[in-house]
């Protein structure tokens, strides 16, 4: 279907790109204070997006839920007027926000393109113009039938356009500041624009079954524990009893390991059998989660763990958030309900089978 709408929205949330030097340190800047500091052509002319503006503009490490839920909104009831959108955010959680975003606006036919900058836009060396000219360009990049070439919600930093629930950030202060682990680069910006059509097409919908289901409600009872030698056992209860906590991300060792400390296990099972959920993910920023392939995984399975194969721990929360918000009506077991819709792909964010495995070399 060719695009209807016409140009790109941005939407400035905050984040570096768009801060100044207050007393304590940097703090996000208000939009006009933005416009002072961009070329015209990010302004006016032909090609210039319109802008909008989170009321409050954030240090990304301030977001909340509710900020994901402004911001699908915003996008959702202007999704008809726009060919696609650039949302300008801060670097440090803006993985968990591309992620969210995936899952509260499936369907997508249109890009939506999360970017901003490691300095600030009015730093002399700033990398935040390249990126919000990249991310522009890639808003608007069409098919030879006009249809938008990127149909999901990216994420652009340093050349490169990964898809949303597949990064992280993992340089505190690199200029090639994300990675996308266990799925390739959806488009690299050179002197010209190369997409990589078969990342873009796979674990979506095919083109033309999109359309835009807006799913904004999430449930933030999620509490997630790091495995450490030495791990008191009674922390699983401290987090999971009388806190409302719904599911526990796990992240194990290796393929998903834990010690076969029976203390360990017997707090696990009992979280489970009240209700709860344990999703077992990897402290190893590459590769699958296999519960079956030591002994210490395959006690997590036997008490009811959920596998969380190669998702990365932004995407298995925010997926967490927007399945226990969403049921889906059809089979009537919750529990059996969200380990089976976890183990799908919904938005791409999670492979079905290890023999795409990049690292697996
Ligand atoms: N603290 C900043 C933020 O995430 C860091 C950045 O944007 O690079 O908003």
């Amino acid at each position: 279907m060719p695009n209807t709408g016409k140009g790109v929205l941005v939407l400035y949330t905050g984040g570096t790109v768009g801060m100044r030097q207050g007393p304590q340190g940097l703090v996000p800047a208000s939009v006009d204070e933005v416009f002072g500091q961009l070329p015209a052509s990010l302004l006016s002319g032909q090609n210039a997006p319109t802008w909008r503006s989170l009321e409050n503009p954030l240090d990304s490490s301030d977001l909340q839920p509710e900020h994901w839920q402004q911001m699908a909104g915003i996008l959702a009831e202007s999704y008809e007027h726009f060919e696609g959108f650039v949302v300008l955010h801060g670097t440090d959680t803006m993985a968990y926000t591309a992620s969210a975003l995936s899952f509260m606006l499936q369907g997508l036919s249109k890009p939506v393109v999360l970017t901003g900058s490691q300095l600030p836009l009015g730093h002399r060396r700033t990398d935040a113009v390249h990126h919000l000219n990249s991310a522009l360009e890639f808003a608007m990049a069409q098919k030879d039938n006009g249809e938008p070439r990127l149909q999901e919600v990216c994420l652009y930093f340093h050349n490169k356009v990964y898809r949303g629930n597949r990064c992280r950030k993992n340089q505190a202060s690199g200029f090639d500041a994300f990675e996308s682990p266990n799925y390739p680069a959806l488009a690299t910006a050179g002197t010209a624009l190369r997409f990589d059509e078969q990342a873009m097409d796979q674990g979506l919908p095919t083109s033309s079954l999109r359309s835009l289901s807006y799913r904004p409600a999430l449930d933030s009872s999620i509490a997630s524990l790091r495995m450490f030698p030495g791990l008191n056992p009674a922390l699983v209860y401290g987090l999971t009893e009388q806190t409302g906590v719904r599911v526990l991300l796990l992240e194990g060792y290796g393929t998903g390991n834990i010690p076969p400390t029976p203390a360990l296990v017997e707090a696990l099972r009992a979280f489970v059998i009240k209700g709860g959920r344990v999703v077992a993910l990897s402290q190893c920023v590459g590769g699958f989660v296999d519960l079956e392939r030591y002994r210490s995984g395959r006690q997590l399975l036997d008490l009811g763990a959920i596998p969380g194969r190669d998702i990365t721990f932004e995407a298995a929360l925010t997926k967490s958030m927007h399945l226990l918000a969403n049921p889906s009506s059809a089979s009537g077991d919750p529990d059996h309900d969200f380990a089976e819709r976890f183990g799908q792909s919904l938005v791409g964010e999670i492979s079905l089978g290890s023999e795409n495995d990049p690292n697996d070399a």
